[in-house]
């Protein structure tokens, strides 16, 4: 057990790192933070900083040796390297959930030998035949990159015959996996966390909305029925025992029209999806991830009161009228009696990219909903 007062490392120094950091000092941790940029949004909290690349085993050596316990907030830290500092440091979640997690289609195959639900896919190798591949699976389908990909990067929808022969040339020479295309009435996650003694909690089941591919809300209580929200629950959890996280477990899934959970995506860290737990929740996902990786008893995921969280995108920096320089009407936001803003720090405002979050809790998720649009509309 590693108690208030030790060392807790992080590799990764985005803002799931900057929150990570910030709920562990709350907790009389340190902090130390590696990550390839200088000027992080999580170095700006983290007691240490740490800037070199992730294959630099020395610099990761000496990380590693200044801290009790190492975790990640980024899924595409090489393995490799994590192999190396396991050595030195313990290291939850282990080297061997990333690996599966990082990779489409380690992932894919992982879902299917232990028999958990999961769009229709193929894999197709560097020299291997995409639009074989495409008829095989049938269209609608979707052609995902297998390394690296997120917030829909490096994706291409495929309706017809036009769309195979733009994905063949866009991804020949790459490693691929094809997806059928899911008709879903919603996307659900659900965030469970597992402390090392086998512990597990999963907090409340999140609806997603997204937009061109990023999450843009999250509501909870997600608006299915009851029967549903315990699927999830179920499903994350055996997920979460199964490949034996230690920390949290991020799990997206679809549900189809016909009423089916199916599993997109596994993220062995927090997760976007679970920031509402800040404002909502009585333990958040950063704090949940901070006490399994130490082994502390886990904390209540009870939920408060309906919520929604809206990412607040680099878009809201620039004019919706001509793409001109703009300071988002923070005031407005702000005057807003149920609402609470996360900045991370982050200098540059680009389109895409996160910038921040608001929560907004209210008596019921509609409610919520309806105010963030609004807030979001008029930011
Ligand atoms: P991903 O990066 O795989 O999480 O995809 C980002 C988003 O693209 C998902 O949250 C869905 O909204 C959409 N998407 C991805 N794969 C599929 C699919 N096979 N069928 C339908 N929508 C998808």
């Amino acid at each position: 057990m590693i108690l208030p007062g030790g060392t807790i490392g992080i590799l990764g120094g985005g803002q799931l790192g900057r929150m990570l950091a910030q709920a562990a000092q709350t907790m009389g941790y340190r902090v130390h933070v590696y990550e390839p940029q200088a000027d992080c949004p999580a170095g700006a909290v983290a007691n240490r900083e740490f800037n070199a690349p992730y294959t630099d085993i020395a610099a990761l050596s000496e990380f590693a040796r200044s801290c009790d316990v190492i975790t990640y907030e980024f899924e595409n830290i090489p393995a490799g390297p994590l192999q190396e500092i396991e050595r030195l440091t313990q290291l939850y979640p282990h080297w061997s959930v990333l690996e599966i997690c990082q990779n489409r289609r380690r992932e894919k195959a992982w879902l299917r030998e232990n028999g958990f639900p999961h769009v229709n896919f193929a894999n197709v190798d560097e020299q291997g035949d995409l639009a074989a591949a495409i008829h095989g699976i049938g269209l609608p389908c979707v052609v995902k990159t297998a390394d690296f990909g997120y917030d829909g990067k490096g994706q291409h929808k495929v309706t017809n015959a036009a769309g195979i022969a733009d994905a063949v040339k866009q991804f020949s020479g790459q490693r691929a996996v094809i997806e059928q295309f899911v008709t879903f009435q919603c996307e659900l996650s659900v965030v469970v966390a597992r402390s090392a003694n086998g512990q597990t909690k999963t907090f409340p089941v999140s609806e997603n909305i997204h937009t061109n591919h990023i999450l843009d809300f999250s509501i909870v209580p997600a608006r299915v029925e009851a029967e549903i929200l315990s699927q999830a629950d179920s499903l994350g959890r055996a997920i979460a025992e199964r490949i034996g996280v230690v920390g949290l477990l991020a799990i997206e899934l679809f549900l189809t029209s016909d009423g089916v959970l199916l599993v997109n995506e596994l993220a062995p860290r927090p997760h976007n999806s679970g920031h509402y737990t800040l404002d909502a929740c009585r333990t958040s996902q950063f704090e949940q991830h901070i006490r399994a990786v130490c082994g502390l008893p886990l904390g209540d995921v009870t939920l408060d009161a309906p919520v929604v969280m809206t990412n607040i995108l680099g878009n809201a920096w620039f004019a919706k009228s001509d793409g001109s320089p703009v300071i988002p009407n923070w005031a407005l936001l702000l005057q807003e009696p149920a609402t609470k803003l996360h900045l991370y720090g982050k200098k540059e405002a680009r389109l895409g990219r996160k910038m921040g979050h608001f929560s907004i809790r209210a008596e019921n998720a509609d409610l919520a909903l309806a105010l963030a649009k609004v807030l979001q509309a008029n930011l």
